[in-house]
Formats: C-alpha cells, sequence, structure tokens
C-alpha cells in the first residue's frame, strides 16, 4: 500500500470504452432517425406490392445499429387507425437489436 497510482491519459481500455460509448450513440440517433423514415411509424408505412414480398424486404433491410444482417421474428396485419397494416419486427442476428417496420400492400387481394 502507499504506492500512488500515477494518473495517466486514457488507457486503451478506457479508450476502447469512450469509443464503444461514442457507437452507442451514433446507433441510437440511427435508431431515431429511422423512425422518421419510410417504415418508421404507422403514419408512414413503406408501401409494398404484395404480402408475399414484406418478409425478404424487411430481411433486406441490415441492422440500424451494427449493419449486420437481420432475421424476421414476428410479422402481423393490424389495423391501425383506418390503415391495414403489416408490422414486422427483425432481430439483428449480431447485436440482437430489435427494428419494427409498418408496411402497406399496395396491390389488395383479388381472392
Ligand atoms: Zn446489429
Amino acid at each position: 500500500m502507499g504506492l500512488a497510482m500515477a494518473k495517466k491519459k486514457l488507457s486503451p481500455n478506457a479508450q476502447r470504452r469512450a469509443a464503444e460509448r461514442a457507437r452507442e450513440k451514433i446507433a441510437d440517433a440511427s435508431e431515431k432517425l429511422a423512425r422518421l423514415e419510410p417504415g418508421g411509424a404507422p403514419e408512414r408505412p413503406i408501401e409494398i406490392e404484395t404480402a408475399s414480398l414484406v418478409e425478404p424486404h424487411a430481411r433486406s433491410i441490415p441492422c440500424l445499429r451494427c449493419g449486420h444482417e437481420v432475421r424476421v421474428v414476428d410479422h402481423e396485419a393490424k389495423t391501425i387507425g383506418e390503415r391495414r397494416l403489416r408490422v414486422v419486427r427483425t432481430k439483428c442476428t449480431r447485436c440482437g437489436a430489435i427494428r419494427v417496420f409498418y408496411m402497406r400492400i399496395t396491390t389488395p387481394l383479388s381472392s
């Protein structure tokens, strides 16, 4: 005891943690922005031609937080307000971030 730890500049660990925090902030901002883009809210659905394209479309959009591929974990038809919407939830296969897309089918079912 009695040996004072010299105050150093940021250690490599502290630098890494600072970089992680910065990345987190960017990822949080990306998520907020995405809610303002098409598909991010019931008032702004992505228009999709047929129901069979809903899940492939959702899967084609990589994770907002880390850019990795996502899988569809949930897909339901919902009426929100007066709109018939598809609500698709995707989950990143790497970081586990959940994203919700609102989509509208533009071709009504003919049969
Ligand atoms: Zn991710």
